[in-house]
């Protein structure tokens, strides 16, 4: 297929993201975006992502008889060219993965480090004051090393059967023909237009002749279909310990500012950093609920400890036989205790002693649960409980109070899911969206700000903060892909963005499935509030709607925002279908795939079938 660049952006040179207008209706030439589907239906595996050009990446993988490891990187890798504000080579993430083989779930820590020359007072300015958190963003000094290439590298050794050129491919062909741009990547773009002037390479990429991309164009990022040549060509190696390590480094300390602009601040990452940068195993989280296993991330991210923790706090309540609004005000109440301990006791754990057993113990659940009164909401922030394997019947009063951090609203997660029973929960970040806003010159992808998660600064400097920076410190994250079993075997896998909310879009969508009796496209769609120990909730419009009187009147209070988190996830249905879900909406929609499509859900999440909503656990 002839690919047409307007002249302008032919001449602005090969650095340039490069537009193609009114060329035919093609995916390579232009049109509308390739239609998304928010729930799927069938066999062979399935795949969600938030985007159309990524879920078909990862179920082509699959079709040509590769396994939810190769798909995932595969869609992940896709992923980094179509939502490159999100994910990429230049950010982290969690790979959570069952192994059908062994029944056993795995996870792969692919978090991004602090440099070695990075200490606690890095984001602290002369008069010891925090810094302006968009001034951190926007710096070299926020960037911590990419995590991501090696992840994936190491998901393929360890769990796939591709190689990474092979898995590459994909996301090669995407970067080189281009993406038709949606509203969704407009719009990302614009918000985030001022950040990417100030960097040369990001403006002519992102920006190219000036303007943000119309609808409707094509994408192309020639650059990002070299870098990942190389990586195809030379290994994950090269991003660590080869050409492409220095080039990043390089970037890092010195930011190619755009001229005039001179405020912003160099990095210290070094090639040190990257040298000795690895992608440990960790042991998940496992925590039992209403008989099903939940598997999530373990420190550094406090996602699945604190979803663990409580879905612990709720499963001492009968969530299914209550109406929604007393459901809600439990979830609401679990989350805000959750939260509390959260911000108190978990960072890295190579740093900080987390008690994360007692964390995810039944005798603390026990102890947190009695602050929960039935007809009052507590007072926020509530105290941080005291998981030291002493619980009695009520908690002390007399506990410190932590803020929830101020992690970004960015990031991307993706789930698959293959005919023999592997299943990959892998969220991936650059932070927030648009990352540090800095593009490796000539290289076609942002790097991350991951070190704005750390707290700049103690908030009660009397007490230990788990999460200062450190040298070689991984930031604490909210990521929390996750894993259900039921008896040893996968029943549902999701996962989602939204910085600190991931953690509570991660709770009401297994609240709303498991015990409220929605199908997981349903309560993927459903609106949604978050409670992260503040003094008012988070919640979208529509949730404040249907439910804010009423919980209002039990003394919650709520602050209307436009959106929380971008959800996809798989499950296992009974009889050798696999469902896939993703959003209706949010983030202008994502798209869930099967390989071979059995069931027409083309009326959407609430077709009532309840064969797509068979009881889980004995919720
Ligand atoms: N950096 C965030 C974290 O690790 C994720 C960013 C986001 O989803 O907004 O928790």
């Amino acid at each position: 297929m002839p690919r047409r660049r307007t002249t302008l952006l032919a001449l602005s040179g090969l650095t340039a993201g490069v537009l193609v207008a009114g060329a035919p209706a093609t995916a390579a030439a232009g049109g509308s975006p390739p239609g998304k589907q928010p729930l799927a239906v069938g066999t062979g595996g399935a795949v969600a992502t938030v985007d159309p050009d990524a879920t078909r990446v990862g179920l082509d993988v699959l079709a040509d008889g590769g396994n939810a490891a190769d798909a995932a990187v595969a869609a992940a890798a896709a992923l980094g060219v179509t939502e490159p504000y999100s994910a990429g080579i230049g950010g982290g993430g969690f790979f959570v993965y069952f192994e059908a083989a062994t029944g056993k779930v795995f996870t792969l820590d692919g978090r991004e480090t602090a440099p070695l020359a990075m200490g606690a007072g890095a984001f602290l300015d002369d008069e010891g004051n925090a810094l302006p958190f968009q001034e951190a963003v926007r710096s070299g000094l926020s960037v911590g090393t990419p995590g991501t290439p090696l992840t994936w590298s190491r998901a393929l050794e360890e769990f796939g059967t591709l190689s990474l050129a092979e898995a590459l491919q994909g996301g090669i062909r995407l970067a080189d023909e281009g993406f038709v741009v949606d509203e969704t990547f407009r719009q990302q773009t614009a918000e985030n237009e001022e950040k990417f002037r100030r960097f040369q390479p990001t403006a002519e990429l992102f920006l190219p002749n000036g303007a943000l991309p119309e609808v409707g164009s094509v994408f192309r990022n020639p650059d990002l279909a070299r870098t990942y040549e190389l990586l195809a060509g030379k290994g994950a190696e090269t991003a660590y310990t080869g050409e492409l390590a220095e080039e990043i480094v390089r970037t890092a300390q010195d930011p190619p500012e755009a001229a005039g602009t001179g405020d912003v601040r160099p990095g210290l990452l070094d090639t040190v950093d990257l040298a000795r940068y690895d992608v440990p195993f960790r042991e998940p989280t496992r925590i039992d609920y209403r008989g099903l296993e939940i598997y999530g991330m373990a420190p550094p991210s406090s996602g699945g400890s604190t979803v663990g923790e409580a879905l612990n706090i709720l499963e001492l309540f009968p969530l299914s036989s209550m109406p929604d609004v007393p459901a809600l005000h439990h979830y609401l109440e679990a989350s805000a205790l959750a939260f509390a301990d959260r911000n108190v006791y978990v960072g890295d754990p190579a740093y900080t002693q987390v008690p994360l057993a007692q964390l995810l113990s039944d005798g603390f659940a026990a102890e947190r649960a009695c602050a929960i009164d039935p007809g009052t909401a507590s007072v926020t922030p509530v105290a941080a409980g005291s998981p030291d394997g002493q619980y009695g019947p009520c908690p002390a009063e007399d506990r410190p109070t932590a803020g929830a951090g101020a992690e970004g609203p960015s990031t991307t997660h993706l789930t698959v899911a293959d005919a023999a029973g592997n299943v990959a929960s892998y969220t991936l970040t650059i932070e927030q969206t648009g990352g540090s806003g800095i593009t490796v010159p000539g290289r076609g992808f942002i790097l991350n700000n991951e070190l704005t998660d750390f707290t700049f600064k103690a908030a009660d400097p009397t007490r230990p903060e788990p999460n200062l920076p450190a040298p070689g410190k991984r930031p604490r994250s909210s990521m929390s892909p996750t894993i259900v079993l039921d008896d040893g075997r996968p029943v549902l896998a999701l996962g989602s963005p939204g910085g600190s909310t991931i953690i509570t879009t991660l709770l009401q969508t297994l609240v709303n499935r498991i015990d409220r009796n929605m199908n997981l496209a349903e309560a993927i769609a459903a609106p949604r509030a978050s409670q992260r120990n503040t003094a008012t909730t988070d919640a979208e419009p529509a949730f404040i709607a249907a439910y804010g009187p009423a919980l209002e009147a039990l003394g919650h209070e709520f602050t209307s925002v436009a959106e929380l988190g971008a959800a996809t996830g798989i499950e296992y249905l009974p009889g050798g279908l696999v469902l896939a879900a993703a959003e209706t909406e949010r983030r202008g929609g994502g798209s869930a795939g099967v390989v071979h499509e059995v069931l027409d859900t083309a009326g959407g999440p609430g077709t009532g079938d309840p064969r797509l909503a068979p009881e889980l656990g004995n919720g």
